[in-house]
């Protein structure tokens, strides 16, 4: 089977959380916006993706376009682990992280809807899951900066069913009104987006310590400071999880050599798709580490994700982002239920197309 479009296709969906208008990437967000690739094969069949958006977009678009179409148009749809090596070795002169293989990732995932579909099966079948038929959720709540509203947020977290829940917060006084409310039993993890050098990562953590924090996400500034990641690990009673920002698997090879990281954090739109992921989740496996995916995303990326989930058992729950959607692409499938779990979508590929009628509301 040969591919015959790849088209990207922006989505833009008005959201509301339990905060005011906030964002990430150093802008405010009205709408949330998602990039979904669409692949056509000469067989009639047709795969959704999802490549990297937020404020990437324009840059994704123009390097699936421009760059990767161009050389995938016309191959063989059905090798996807050799076609995506073979993109892979001309185009890693334009970056091995970024723009160009958010693309790769968003092709790389509708190969796979595609190749479900064709074989009649989840993707998660094809690759040999398990029993696993859902998994539990944790909330991700966006940027809030004020205790009370964080309190507050936490309480409508406890109220939807969640039994988890991430900050996006850098202070202690912002964690603190977080336990407060959430009490001892439910988890709470603290993303802070590489906010510190090693040094003062490490004083933080140890202010941190008393809250009892599942882990702490990204806390050093570079991401590539594995030697800072790696002292934190030793020097800090915090577990640690990373990746969102490491481009690929053998890039993810020195932190798991140096014993950094408890939770590997793949992100299935930005590492390289369904293929990447998985080598990813094996390499974390043979450190006898577990996976907590990055996941803040509602399109096919998240259906990916949850397939992976179904595959391997040291994925011990999913980011869903913390903020209602106008109208999700896929009804409720994706979402976590009254109990903070997530079916784990059993239709041939990914489980679910987007809505034609949802895609042609909001596409810009
Ligand atoms: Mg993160």
């Amino acid at each position: 089977m040969k591919i015959t479009a790849i088209e990207p296709i922006v989505v833009s969906i008005p959201y509301r959380h339990d905060g005011p208008l906030t964002g990430f990437g150093g802008t405010v967000w009205s709408k949330l916006n998602y990039l979904l690739v669409k692949v056509s094969t000469d067989d009639g069949l047709i795969g959704w993706g999802e490549a990297f958006g937020y404020n990437a977009i324009p840059a994704t678009v123009a390097a699936l376009d421009k760059i990767v179409s161009p050389l995938a148009i016309g191959r063989d749809a059905n090798d996807i682990v050799q076609l995506m090596e073979d993109l892979k070795r001309p185009l890693h002169i334009f970056g091995r992280n970024g723009p160009v293989i958010y693309a790769l990732s968003g092709l790389d995932i509708a190969l796979w809807d595609l190749a479900g579909k064709r074989a009649g099966m989840p993707v998660c079948q094809l690759l040999g899951a398990g029993s696993r038929r859902s998994v539990t959720a944790y909330t991700s709540l966006m940027r809030l900066h004020e205790a009370d509203i964080i309190a507050t947020a936490c309480e409508r977290a406890l109220e939807r069913g969640f039994q988890r829940v991430k900050l996006h917060e850098v202070t202690i006084p912002a964690v603190a009104a977080a336990r407060q409310a959430l009490g001892d039993d439910v988890e709470l993890m603290l993303d802070v987006n590489c906010a510190w050098p090693a040094d003062e990562a490490l004083r933080m953590a140890h202010r941190l310590e008393p809250y009892a924090l599942k882990w702490l996400e990204e806390p050093v500034w570079p991401p590539e400071d594995v030697a800072g990641l790696a002292r934190l690990q030793r020097e800090a009673n915090i577990p640690l999880a990373a990746g969102e920002n490491v481009g690929n698997a053998w890039a993810f090879q020195p932190l798991a050599e140096s014993g950094a990281l408890d939770y590997f954090q793949p992100s299935i739109t930005k590492v390289g798709g369904i293929t990447e992921f998985r080598a990813v989740a094996e390499l974390a496996r043979r450190h006898g580490r577990a996976v907590a995916p990055h996941s803040p995303y509602f399109g096919p990326g998240l259906l990916a994700t949850l397939q992976m989930a179904a595959v391997y058992s040291h994925i011990g729950g999913i980011e869903i982002f913390g903020v209602q959607l106008e109208a999700g692409l896929f009804g409720d499938v994706g979402l976590p239920g009254p109990d903070g779990e997530v079916d784990i979508p059993q239709s041939p590929g990914l489980g679910c197309d987007p809505d034609p009628e949802i895609v042609a509301r909001y596409r810009v």
